[in-house]
């Protein structure tokens, strides 16, 4: 097959929701409807057998929550789909912010008793930031919760796109029917269980036989009035808008009954868009142009933590991978010939022999590739868009023996480049490093891996910073001024970019009203 079929065929989207709204479900199912797995629970038991491996990952299951996000690649109809994970824990947002930029469409699972919830919130403006389409699948209709109509306009305040429904709920709960399937225009019938397929489902195709009243109770009129009236006020489906971002196709069913789980599947391969061009600082790059390149998105450290290597997540932005070519680091200009490149296929890790645009590889390494690193054939590009956020929480960092102070600088230095923090050197002379992160957790996995990898008992302490912005200018002088004045609340990071550090919001908006010339930045793009 060309290269351009192979790409034609790839769809690539995260999992995004609020812990516990049925993602590991879903996902799970979406597995088996595809034939990647056979019974169902396979997802869910790898997920604790990957805990017992690492005392870090121990702070995970203590919480029960997923840190680490993993990939898993299926084939279904014709297309080879990528779906990438991510950890639905508020903590950790940082790496689930950056695999939403390895990804073409997002897939939402809302729970329908709760709706749009706070984590959901904050992926969601990542998304709309870079128009990635959204399919939204709302959750655990076998319960008693939202209203449909509650929950598309809950939906589409949050969005602030249009919600087009194309299937709709017949009643909840104990009295749950099914779906209407409103391109196909038929019913599918629930039924509870885990061992069905799609293909074991009742299908009703009469959708106007007297008997459905009697049969599924006032939830069938009442869901055919409600389908009456959103069609009336709300826009068709409409493929173009859907992939700029300003449309969301909803399904609705329940996971844990496999229910609702094809439409889903079929949605993704008839919606979704293959992977498109990519932006570099030297030009654009198209997908199917016959030399490789890909950029590093994640670095996750290796579960065993005896061995200090990392895998580097890459997703393929053009070209055709083989296993065993030369690969060029673009930052440092050194090239690599990766031979145990691990590719993801449903839940094993298997070695890669081939990868497409849209196909994520994982190269095992000890520190050669950074986030956001570029890998090429031999040119030099430079992928934009690969973001930090400023860090809301901060702590500074001591070693208690000072003998040791050389493996808390190499061991920051690699946690750093690996994502899990964000480290800041402070200007003035003698400050202590400075750690930055969203999420508290950031800093318990940091102090616990320290210990156990670079054997390094790290002191955390208050710091009195409450938030950084980056900042530029375009005028040296005014920038001159700016970093003189202030030399006491500036730091600069991995990169050696530098960083305002303040005590609240008012100090910030002081120091704006003051430097006009200067341009703050509450997030960062590599390169
Ligand atoms: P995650 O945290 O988003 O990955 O959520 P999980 O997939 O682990 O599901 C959270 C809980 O919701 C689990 O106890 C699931 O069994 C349950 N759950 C998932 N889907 C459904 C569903 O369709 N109906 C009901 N009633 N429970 C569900």
């Amino acid at each position: 097959m060309s290269i351009a079929t192979e790409v034609k065929r790839r769809r690539t989207f995260a999992i995004i929701s609020h812990p516990d709204a049925g993602k590991t479900t879903l996902t799970e199912k979406l597995l088996l409807f595809a034939g990647a797995i056979q019974i169902a629970g396979s997802v869910k038991a790898r997920k604790a057998s990957r805990h017992a491996s690492s005392d870090w990952m121990e702070i995970e299951k203590q919480r029960g929550i997923s840190v680490a996000s993993s990939v898993m690649q299926m084939e279904y109809r014709d297309c080879v789909i990528n779906l990438l994970d991510t950890p639905g824990h508020q903590d950790f947002s940082e790496d689930t912010y950056r695999v939403l930029t390895a990804v073409d469409a997002a897939l939402m699972v809302l729970d329908a008793a709760n709706g749009v919830e706070p984590q959901t919130i904050r992926l969601l403006q990542v998304c709309r930031a870079r128009n990635t389409p959204i399919i939204t699948f709302v959750n655990k209709f076998d319960r008693e919760v939202q209203e449909p109509l509650e929950l598309l306009s809950e939906i589409e305040s949050h969005l602030g796109m249009d919600t087009v429904p194309l299937a709709w709920p017949v009643g909840m709960g104990r009295h749950f029917g099914g779906v209407l399937d409103l391109r196909k225009q038929h019913m599918r019938v629930f039924q509870s269980g885990q061992e069905r397929r799609a293909g074991d489902d009742e299908i009703l195709t009469d959708l106007k036989a007297p008997e459905l009243n009697q049969r599924f109770g006032d939830a069938y009129a009442k869901a055919q009035d409600e389908v009456e009236l959103m069609e009336a006020a709300a826009p068709p489906f409409d493929h173009q808008a859907f992939l700029l971002g300003k449309q969301t196709p909803v399904f609705f069913g329940s996971a844990i009954n496999n229910f609702g789980v094809q439409e889903v599947l079929d949605a993704l391969v008839d919606f979704a868009p293959p992977p498109g061009p990519r932006t570099a600082l030297e030009r654009e790059v198209q997908p199917e142009e016959p030399k490789f390149s890909g950029v590093v998105f994640k670095i996750q450290a290796n579960m065993d933590p005896a061995h200090r290597d990392r895998v580097a997540f890459i997703r393929v932005a053009s070209g055709h991978f083989e296993r065993g070519m030369r690969l060029k680091v673009v930052r440092t200009g050194k090239e690599i010939r990766p031979n145990n490149v691990v590719s993801f296929l449903s839940q094993r890790r298997d070695i890669v022999e081939e990868a497409y645009a849209g196909d994520i590889i994982g190269i095992p390494n000890h520190g050669v590739l950074h986030l956001g690193d570029v890998l090429t054939e031999g040119e030099s590009l430079h992928f934009t868009g690969l973001p930090f956020f400023a860090p809301e929480l901060f702590q500074a960092v001591e070693v208690k023996d000072p003998l040791r102070i050389k493996q808390l600088r190499t061991g920051l230095t690699q946690l750093g480049e690996e994502g899990a923090i964000q480290v800041f050197r402070p200007e003035a002379a003698g400050g202590a490093l400075l750690l930055g992160a969203i999420g508290q957790l950031q800093f318990e996995v940091v102090a616990q891996r320290l210990k156990t990898e670079y054997g390094v008992d790290a002191r955390m302490m208050p710091s009195r910073y409450t938030l950084a912005r980056w900042f530029t200018c375009d005028d040296p002088k005014a920038l001159r001024k700016f970093t003189d004045a202030n030399a006491a609340n500036i730091a600069y990071d991995v990169v050696e970019a530098p960083a305002f550090l303040a005590t609240s919001s008012a100090q910030l908006r002081v120091v704006q009203e003051l430097y006009p010339a200067i341009r703050f930045h509450a997030m960062r793009e590599h390169g």
